[in-house]
């Protein structure tokens, strides 16, 4: 009775070994309580880490999504000019905008996504034609110019009017 008192069973193989042993003398697991949490735990904290850390980089990005918003309202159109070709029977007709743009904050940008939309005599939106302009930072304070052409789908005199619309543009401090 005394002896039994005295031994346990292994917290792994569950064989008989002395109260109190460190470690298992069968399958040398450690029977302490701290240390049998380390060992269970420590395959999900490997799990939980690379959760976590994605979950700082998504929170970080998603503290920050007025960065587009905010970036695209420094930039301002500071003037633009429609152009229409008849480029001839090979090419087609082309539409195109050209003008600068002004970084009117106090950060660089990038990635400025414009987009120019075409309208006819009556103001109805005949067309549209988007660019990005990738990794090219527009320092504050600078102008930059832009040129977006496309195909002419309507006869020149249907292009009454245009607008250019700065859709998005980064902060070119972010790593994203
Ligand atoms: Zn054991």
């Amino acid at each position: 009775m005394a002896d039994s008192e005295q031994r346990t069973t292994c917290v792994s193989c569950r064989e008989p070994i002395q109260h109190g042993a460190l470690k298992c003398p069968h399958c040398r697991t450690l029977q302490s309580k701290a240390a049998t949490w380390a060992i269970r735990l420590t395959p999900w904290l490997l799990a939980v880490f690379p959760v976590v850390f994605v979950g700082l980089i998504l929170r970080r990005e998603f503290r920050n999504p007025p960065d587009f918003a905010v970036a695209r309202e420094r930039l301002k159109v500071v003037q633009s000019t429609a152009h229409y070709a008849d480029a001839g029977a090979k090419c087609g007709p082309t539409i195109s905008v050209v003008g600068t743009l002004r970084n009117d904050g106090d950060i660089p940008l990038k990635d400025v996504f414009i987009e120019v939309r075409y309208f006819d005599p009556a103001g109805a939106l005949i067309d549209a034609e988007g660019q990005e302009r990738y990794s090219e930072v527009v320092p504050p304070g600078s102008e930059v110019a832009f040129r977006v052409s496309s195909q002419a789908v309507r006869a020149g005199t249907e292009y009454a009017s245009h607008r250019v619309t700065i859709i998005s543009a980064k902060d070119a401090r972010s790593a994203f």
